[in-house]
């Protein structure tokens, strides 16, 4: 690795060494049409300010699966999911075993974090999920989770809650676990004197409540006041979403889910085996249920026969071979299925009627994984510079690239005097635009 005094290198990229922290946000579930609601609406006048004063505000374009660990690790490692191995929040090994990505062992990259640390820079992941932790903490990256804060220790012995000065951590289906999460990163991040820090958040609130409903007003309200004090710590914020979210309903409010294996089964395909790729231990989000699947075929000869039966179902898109889905979405061929199936933007997609577990979701089905919930907002509280941009598709994974290398890095408490062009998000770059 390429160490000079003034930058590091994370998987090819270089990336120079802030003078003053800088604070990653991965604003889980934040589909671009909440954050336009709060600022229209004057939610988050924090936001609003440095967005008016130069900051940016764009779109991006997210990692497909549009699922929380394949998105959290592209921005963390800077590269694709073909690159860093993570395709999923849940896999099928060639052996039949199905495996949470929770181990750090599963990436293919280092992360920014990780190498930034080695280069003798002070880093910190904070997540909201502790599902995220171990994945973060990959090359011995200090890192946190709000979930189980109450758990966990500073190296030097000290209770997390009690180094950062907060009250007791919120519950994981509390709305208030993502603001705290923010706080929790620019306390601890304070205290450890780190300069990149990263702090993930949860799309609890977006799978429950749709934009302008009181409880995603109350949770963009005191998200806006976590950023706030960022800002007021000397933190520049960036801030990117991991996917999208809609609602995934019919007209009456009920879901609209198909379910594969059932019909493959009732088609007469004997060696189908669907995997929701959304699946992880936050079953009330979504009940394992977003817009994209992986159907495993123990016997090859199956596969156009199995590939037929999917795409003829009422609310599928499109359906992919593995070596289709590998080449058009960037994903590494061993970690996905041998049939990719993209529902479109009302419609999930589940395993068996009698896998998934709809009683536990806590209001109407709202959930991400496919086309539909690719566009994300791209917010950086400093302005941008355009050189080096002009033309760029820009990608969530491209956060820390924006936020290290094209940013007038804050000085002081308050945003000070910029150099160069800024860019304002619409001119200079490509955004981002639905699939
Ligand atoms: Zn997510």
């Amino acid at each position: 690795m390429f160490v000079s005094p003034s930058c590091f290198t994370a998987n090819g990229r270089r990336y120079r060494i802030p003078e003053t922290p800088v604070l990653a946000v991965c604003a889980d579930g934040w589909d671009p049409a909440y954050v336009d609601d709060a600022l229209t609406r004057g939610l988050m006048p924090r936001l609003s300010a440095v967005i008016a004063a130069g900051g940016l505000h764009t779109h991006a374009r997210a990692q497909v699966p549009t699922f929380t660990n394949p998105n959290n690790v592209a921005i963390v490692t800077g590269v694709s999911a073909a690159h860093n191995g993570v395709a999923g929040n849940h896999y099928r090994t060639r052996d039949g075993t199905e495996v949470q990505v929770t181990d750090p062992g599963l990436l293919k990259a280092e992360t920014i974090h990780a190498a930034a640390r080695a280069a003798g820079v002070g880093v910190l992941c904070v997540t909201a999920k502790d599902k995220l932790r171990r994945l973060l903490a990959s090359g011995e990256v200090p890192s946190f989770s709000a979930e189980k804060a109450h758990e966990q220790h500073l190296p030097d012995g000290t209770e997390v809650i009690a180094a950062a000065g907060l009250g007791p951590n919120p519950d994981i289906y509390d709305w208030r676990l993502s603001p705290y999460t923010i706080d929790l990163a620019v306390a601890l991040g304070v205290r450890m004197g780190a300069r990149i820090v990263y702090a993930s958040l949860t799309d609890f609130v977006q799978h429950t409540a749709a934009p302008g409903d009181p409880l995603a007003d109350s949770f963009y309200r005191a998200v806006d006041v976590s950023i706030g004090a960022a800002l007021e710590a000397g933190f520049t914020v960036g801030l990117v979403a991991d996917h999208g979210m809609n609602a995934k309903t019919d007209s009456d409010g009920r879901p609209r889910i198909q379910f594969l294996d059932d019909a493959l089964t009732a088609a007469g395909v004997r060696s189908a085996h669907t995997l929701c790729p959304i699946t992880d231990p936050y079953v009330a989000h979504h009940a394992a249920l977003g817009s994209l699947a992986w159907v495993h075929l123990d016997d090859p000869s199956e596969r156009s026969r199995a590939a037929g039966v999917v795409a003829g179902l009422e609310g599928v898109e499109a359906v992919l071979d593995r070596s289709a889905a590998a080449a058009a979405f960037d994903l590494p061929p061993d970690r996905i299925g041998d049939l990719i199936v993209l529902g479109d933007a009302g419609t999930v997609l589940g395993r068996s009627a009698a896998g998934h577990d709809l009683s536990q979701l806590h209001g109407a089905l709202r959930s991400h994984g496919g086309l539909h919930e690719r566009r994300v907002p791209l917010i950086i509280s400093h302005p941008v510079a355009a050189a080096g941009l002009e033309g760029r598709e820009l990608h969530n994974r491209d956060l820390h690239d924006l936020l290290l290398n094209h940013t007038a890095l804050a000085v002081s408490p308050h945003p000070g005097s910029t150099r160069g062009t800024a860019v304002t998000g619409s001119t200079a770059m490509t955004s981002a635009t639905a699939a």
